[in-house]
């Protein structure tokens, strides 16, 4: 088994950072994040199109930055009545330092008339580990589900008040943290990606 320690958590993102630590609570690792670490913290960019590009940038950067590895979550929703987007821009849908709370509502506002019928989405994660020596592994996680015209509950974070997973009647805001995290997209990525480090020489 091949998990590096420590492994420095590449957001600074509270909603991402909690759900990482719960979902990969039994990983054997000391963590390091901005919220523990004494001393200066990279800003990292996410200046590209696609998630995996994003993930590996933002893991580079702190990597390099601290000397030791990290993990980073690129991650967005994709709306099929939108084209697929935001997708890798979900973060700067309502423009470059929105709110969550900002996002939202543009996201709403966007798709005010569409039908039921239309309004299919999914939430999409690659979680990436680089460490300081260039080795790279990456997984992929997806979630299906359908949005409401109305927001619903106060769990998660993000786009979770309109998004219903699907098989599911509630909004990811109205999961219980553990029930989001064993269906998520960052779920899903995280443990496909504990499985690549378990193989790792
Ligand atoms: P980034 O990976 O830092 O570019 O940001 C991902 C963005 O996608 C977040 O700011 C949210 O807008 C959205 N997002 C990603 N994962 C979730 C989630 O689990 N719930 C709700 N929104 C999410």
């Amino acid at each position: 088994m091949s998990f590096p320690s420590p492994l420095a958590i590449a957001s600074r993102n509270p909603g991402k950072l909690r759900e990482i630590l719960a979902i990969c609570a039994d990983w054997p690792v000391t963590w390091l994040t901005v919220e523990t670490h004494e001393g200066p913290w990279p800003t990292v960019e996410e200046p590209h199109d696609t998630y995996l590009e994003n993930a590996l940038a933002k893991a580079r950067t702190v990597a390099t930055a601290l000397g030791a590895a990290a993990l980073a979550d690129d991650s967005g929703i994709e709306v099929d009545a939108l084209g697929g987007g935001p997708g890798p821009r979900s973060a700067r849908y309502a423009g470059e330092g929105a709110t969550d709370r900002q996002n939202l509502e543009t996201l709403i506002r966007a798709l005010a008339g569409v039908p039921a019928s239309g309004r299919t989405a999914r939430y999409r994660c690659v979680a990436a580990v680089v460490w300081p020596d260039g080795r790279e592994v990456w997984a992929e996680g997806h979630c299906e589900g359908t949005l409401l015209a109305r927001p619903r509950g106060t769990g998660g974070f993000g786009y979770d008040p309109i998004f219903v997973p699907a098989g599911w009647e509630r909004t990811m805001a109205e999961l219980a943290p553990e029930e989001k995290d064993r269906i998520s997209h960052r779920g899903r990525a995280l443990r496909h990606l504990r499985e690549l480090l378990e193989r790792e020489p």
